[in-house]
């Protein structure tokens, strides 16, 4: 440049600009040699104490040496903010090779995996979901299944009444009457449900659980049907060895009635903690639609018959998952539900 005290500040300057990579760096560079206090500020602001002679040259090459830094960090600033975007960016691209993140996956209850099963079964065999209200009248809980009025059930301390008229469903056999009094036979229905009983909770009491009830009414339906139906029923629930025997019963809807009892799975029948050493396990109730309740639905006994069953959800869960205490459905404890997921 012709004066070697600005060449010397005007290489050191271009050195630093060339190895400041941020732009915070190129700013410390500015600073240093252009800022208010910066050597070639000083330089420029100092030619007057320079001999006349020099101060053209020795102005001329600082004003060029300045000129040539500022275009430096000018070029050199949009390098590095360029760079830093690109940074940036690049942090906020997802790492496809991270592994995941799962998110916490629901299950459903094993009351609703075991209800699910039995209507499955049974839709497999024609029958249709049927539902009806929770809350009740007298008429269709009781009344219309030929309860009759001194029944014990219909008792103040078995049944949670709303009003006089009004009930919470004790069974789910109201829906039969519903479905009956809507359609003309045949008649297929498996009827999910929640019902309610004046009962305080313990080991194998809950005022609320879960009934599927089974209905079917058709010309020359016999029991002889129901049992072959229920066979299927226990074989595909509890396995293909699974047998069930009948014990006769009482129930006011249906007649001639009857209990039903699966083989044990356990022990075969050889006796075992499950069945209590009985070698038989209790699954559900049953019997012959009873000639009042069709007479009910307007339907004609001599012309149509049809069984019945209830069986209990939680009952059916307990014997299939080996649950000894009822409440654990209700708790609501992710430890135990996890188990069924
Ligand atoms: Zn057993």
């Amino acid at each position: 440049m012709g004066d070697p005290r600005v060449d010397a500040i005007a290489r050191e300057a271009r050195d630093a600009a060339a190895a400041a990579q941020s732009a915070a760096a190129l700013e410390q560079v500015r600073v240093t040699y252009l800022g208010r206090q910066g050597l070639l500020t000083q330089l420029l602001r100092s030619l007057g104490t320079l001999p006349a002679a020099e101060r053209p040259l020795v102005g001329a090459a600082a004003n060029e040496a300045k000129r040539e830094l500022e275009a430096l960090l000018e070029t050199g600033l949009a390098a590095a903010l360029a760079r830093e975007r690109r940074t940036a960016r690049e942090r906020e691209r997802p790492d496809l090779t991270l592994p995941g993140r799962r998110p916490p996956l629901g299950g459903l209850h094993p009351l609703t995996l075991v209800a699910d099963e039995i209507i499955a079964i049974f839709a497999g065999l024609g029958f249709s979901v049927a539902e009806g209200p929770e809350v009740e009248t007298d008429y269709y809980n009781f009344e219309a299944l030929n309860i009759p009025r001194d029944h014990p059930a219909r008792d103040m301390q078995d049944t949670l009444y709303l009003t006089d008229d009004t009930l919470l469903r004790t069974h789910t056999s109201p829906v039969q009457i519903r479905t009956m009094k809507a359609q003309r036979p045949p008649v297929r229905i498996i009827v999910p449900g929640k019902v309610y009983r004046r009962d305080v909770a313990d080991m194998s009491h809950s005022p609320m659980f879960h009934q599927v009830e089974g209905l079917a009414v058709d010309r020359a339906i016999t029991m002889g049907d129901l049992r072959g139906t229920l066979e299927l029923f226990a074989r595909e629930m509890f396995g293909p060895r699974s047998r069930i025997r009948f014990r006769p019963s009482f129930f006011p809807f249906t007649e001639p009635s009857a209990e039903v009892d699966v083989l044990c799975f356990v022990c075969q029948g050889g006796g075992c903690r499950l069945c209590k050493q009985g070698g038989w396990l209790e699954i559900l109730g049953s019997g012959m639609v009873h000639p009042h309740v069709l007479r009910n639905v307007g339907y004609d006994p001599e012309e149509v018959t049809g069984w019945a069953f209830g069986m209990g959800v939680e009952r059916i869960a307990m014997l299939k998952y080996g649950i000894d205490d009822l409440r654990l459905f209700f708790d609501n404890d992710l430890r135990f539900l996890r188990q069924f997921v």
